[in-house]
């Protein structure tokens, strides 16, 4: 052999070796097992940038080998709310604003945590404002309008939700129609703790678990929430983790939505450093698992967020940000995705909201 075909076979097989790990990373490969989507309600780029400006060490953002955008209008306006934002993740229908499961023509539409739990995998859902709140909402229920949260939490008992860890505690047991909820979820097989994150001796698949932790949403992380967003994310891979048919996880970070319309830096840089931690659980199950899809993305951006410079003296003071927000509303802007794991390549690029859902089932083989 010539030395220069020599030269040339070795690049090739470096070259190879290079791109079979990067195939490998991202998730070409094989079949996600399971599905963590993890939702920051309100998370631009703005928001989640402040990980990197206001947060200590590296974010966990960075572990991320697959960023995409979606585009996430609904079907009636412009701007998407979060009900809408969350039926296209969970049905893959694109809706109208207000919309929970169901499509433009308010048909229930079978959701990803359905179709799961269809197949023998176990589900969860985790977030930081009630429960019965628009996001976690559309996982499970079929409702005309978000603000029917009693009627969403009527219908948590008969979904197969097998874990779940929120607030919105009044929606069951403080209820217009005085019914109890709590003794329908009791009778579901769930286990319902209204005190703390407490983790039960021994986690069993024979067992439902619900922690409803407020009347309405979670204390935010400036009242003293602490980290139950991350410790419910542990305990629920703990638990869903023991179903070897796998499982679908949706985590929301509602709150950083909240702090967007109150146009207060201070309340989004709290809640998206309490997400990224959320994301670091996340991520570490996965890389240790080894056939986790982990998803992170937004519905729709909040505020109209931008790291602006510091005024001194109307001056920029390029050392110092000092954030502003050009509304107390949602944005159209489009909206970061990252992608870790098998199936995460299919979210490069730039696509719809709804094709999240497509991509899921994608890399599950659904079909
Ligand atoms: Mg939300
Ligand atoms: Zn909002």
């Amino acid at each position: 052999m010539r030395s220069y075909q020599t030269i040339i076979l070795i690049a090739v097989l470096l070259l190879s070796v290079g791109c079979n790990k990067n195939y490998q990373q991202f998730g070409a490969h094989k079949k996600a097992q399971n599905v963590i989507l993890l939702i920051g309600d309100g998370m631009g780029l703005a928001q989640m940038s402040t990980a990197y400006y206001f947060g200590e060490g590296q974010p966990n953002f960075s572990r991320f080998p697959i960023i995409g955008l979606h585009q996430n209008k609904p079907t009636d306006e412009l701007i998407t709310d979060s009900a809408a934002g969350a039926t296209a993740f969970s049905t893959g229908y694109k809706s109208y604003n207000a919309a929970i499961g169901v499509d433009g023509d308010t048909i229930p539409r079978e959701t990803i945590l359905e179709m799961a739990a269809a197949r023998g995998m176990s589900t969860g859902l985790i977030a930081t404002s009630s429960i019965t709140h628009a996001t976690p909402a559309a996982f499970f229920a079929h409702v005309k309008e978000r603000g029917l949260q009693e009627d969403i939490a009527a219908q948590l008992p008969k979904e197969p939700v097998d874990f779940f860890a929120g607030g919105g505690l009044k929606f069951f047991n403080n209820r217009q129609d005085g019914r109890n909820v709590l003794e329908d979820l009791a009778k579901a097989g769930f286990t319902i703790d209204t005190a703390r994150l407490d983790r039960p001796a021994k986690l069993s698949l024979s067992q439902k678990y619900g922690y409803l932790l407020a009347p309405d949403g979670m204390p935010k992380m400036q009242e003293g929430r602490g980290d139950f967003l991350p410790q419910a994310t542990q305990l629920a891979l703990d638990y869903l983790s023991l179903n070897k048919k796998g499982f679908f996880l949706m985590v929301e970070g509602s709150q950083i939505d909240w702090g967007g319309h109150n146009n207060d830096s201070e309340y989004v840089i709290e809640e998206v450093k309490d997400f990224d931690k959320a994301l670091g659980v996340a991520l570490d199950f996965a890389k240790k698992q080894g056939n986790t899809l982990v998803i992170v993305t937004a519905d729709h951006e909040t505020g109209g967020m931008s790291l602006s410079a510091a005024k001194v003296r109307m001056q920029d003071d390029y050392n110092h940000i000092k954030p502003t927000f050009s509304t107390g509303g949602h944005s159209a802007s489009l909206i970061p995705v990252y992608a870790y794991g098998p199936g995460a390549w299919a979210f490069a690029g730039i696509y719809q909201n709804n094709d999240i859902f497509r991509k899921m089932v994608e890399a599950l083989r659904w079909n």
